[in-house]
């Protein structure tokens, strides 16, 4: 089916609540969706392979770090166009929009916002424009929603630290020149740590036989003493609030970037339901099968209103990380139930990799648990309500 085609839902005139610089970015990301990343997604992710020159590719395009200000590399761009970029990426490929969320909100971020002077000249530049990639290192082998917890740590040698742990499931690491590792310092104090490729002990084994994010690598960080100079610790940030406010800016970006997913189905299953003709008929003359539509493109419009209103709120510094957390639960499960659902309507062909619907499904399937997963934002919600912390 051509990607030109697209003609992506917009029931509540959304578009009239957007800039003409967002519609703007918005079409130069979706044209080069439709030019790069549609023609070639299918096989990556058959192969099990990541596209690397896409990387370049968003970098020079100004994709990467999109709101990041200009002198440091960046476009200087508010937060509905960062989602607008997450929407349209994601309606490629999850692992797309993934590579970036990671480099823009969990690599980026912490370096503009807790990074020395040095540090945001040395790197952000170079990861902006996608000649340097850079991963995010939190999760553990046995720590993961429970950050907390970590034993990846650093012991002050006087005049460098000596870093010594693993981190496991990183997007990007086999291929990421530069981490942004979470490790505990002798008081039990999270610090954020930048490691180079080729800093002896370090090393990024890729994890295989993912079924879900194919077309994005995954593994693992590893430090064996490894030698740490005093200016790769952030020094603008001590303690658990450092990568939690990175996540923030990444689950935003996802609120956003699933929706992009979600109207890849509809498009493709409204299409397919108007030609495709059981009993004489189309089958979208069905009840069941208008049912499924109707139903997919209410959920669409909902988490529209939320990811624009809370874009608004994000623009003037008011979004909260509880309103964060409920755009980013609401909407990943709305656009997996819809890949679900609207699978469904494609008959056999639905399988195949002639439609987006089982990669997106799969793809989906990892972002309901990575950035916290489902069950753990739902007791964000919990505690926002009651001031209880039922996930202690
Ligand atoms: C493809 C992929 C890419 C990823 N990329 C990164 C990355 O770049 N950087 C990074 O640091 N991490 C990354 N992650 C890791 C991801 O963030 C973790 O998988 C996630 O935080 C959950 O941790 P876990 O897998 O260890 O599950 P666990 O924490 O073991 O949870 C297992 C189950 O128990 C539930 N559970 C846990 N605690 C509670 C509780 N208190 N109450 C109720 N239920 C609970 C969870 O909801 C879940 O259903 C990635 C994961 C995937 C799949």
């Amino acid at each position: 089916m051509s990607a030109d085609l697209y003609n992506p839902p917009d029931h509540f005139l959304v578009d009239d609540l957007l800039t003409e610089e967002h519609k703007m970015i918005r079409s130069s990301v979706r044209d080069w969706v439709n030019r790069s990343v549609k023609p070639i997604i299918e096989d990556c992710y058959e192969k099990a392979v990541f596209p690397r020159e896409l990387a370049t590719e968003m970098g020079e395009l100004g994709f990467l770090g999109p709101f990041i200000p200009a002198e440091y590399g960046g476009a200087g761009l508010d937060y509905i166009s960062y989602g607008l970029i997450m929407q349209e990426l994601e309606r490629g490929d999850t692992g797309l929009r993934s590579m970036a969320s990671v480099q823009t909100s969990l690599v980026m971020y912490p370096i503009l916002t807790f990074g020395s002077e040095d540090q945001r000249k040395k790197y952000l530049p170079s990861l902006a424009k996608g000649k340097m990639i850079g991963c995010f290192g939190l999760t553990e082998p046995d720590h993961g929603s429970d950050p907390g917890s970590m034993i990846t740590n650093i012991k002050d040698k006087g005049d460098h630290f000596i870093l010594n742990g693993a981190k496991m499931w990183i997007t990007n690491a086999p291929i990421a020149d530069v981490a942004v590792v979470w490790a505990k310092d002798e008081s039990g104090i999270v610090r954020g740590v930048i490691v180079e490729r080729g800093q002896k002990g370090f090393t990024t084994p890729e994890t295989h036989g993912k079924w879900s994010l194919r077309a994005s690598v995954t593994g693992e960080l590893v430090f064996d003493d490894v030698v740490v100079p005093k200016e790769h610790i952030l020094p603008y940030v001590r303690g658990l609030k450092g990568p939690f406010s990175c996540l923030n800016s990444a689950r935003y970006g996802i609120a956003w970037g699933v929706i992009g997913a979600a109207m890849d189905c509809y498009d493709a299953a409204l299409r397919y339901s108007l030609e495709r003709k059981q009993f004489g008929k189309p089958i979208a003359s069905f009840q069941l099968q208008q049912k499924k539509l109707a139903e997919a493109l209410t959920e669409i419009t909902k988490a529209q209103l939320l990811a624009w209103r809370l874009g608004s709120l994000r623009n003037e510094a008011k979004a909260t990380p509880a309103q964060i957390s409920m755009a980013k639960r609401n909407n990943v499960e709305m656009a997996l139930n819809i890949a679900r659902e609207l699978r469904q309507i494609m008959g056999a062909m639905g399988i195949t990799r002639d439609f987006p619907f089982m990669r997106h499904m799969m793809n989906l399937e990892s972002v309901i648990t990575y950035e916290g997963t489902h069950d753990v934002h739902l007791l964000i919600t919990g505690n926002e309500i009651t001031g209880i912390p039922a996930f202690k």
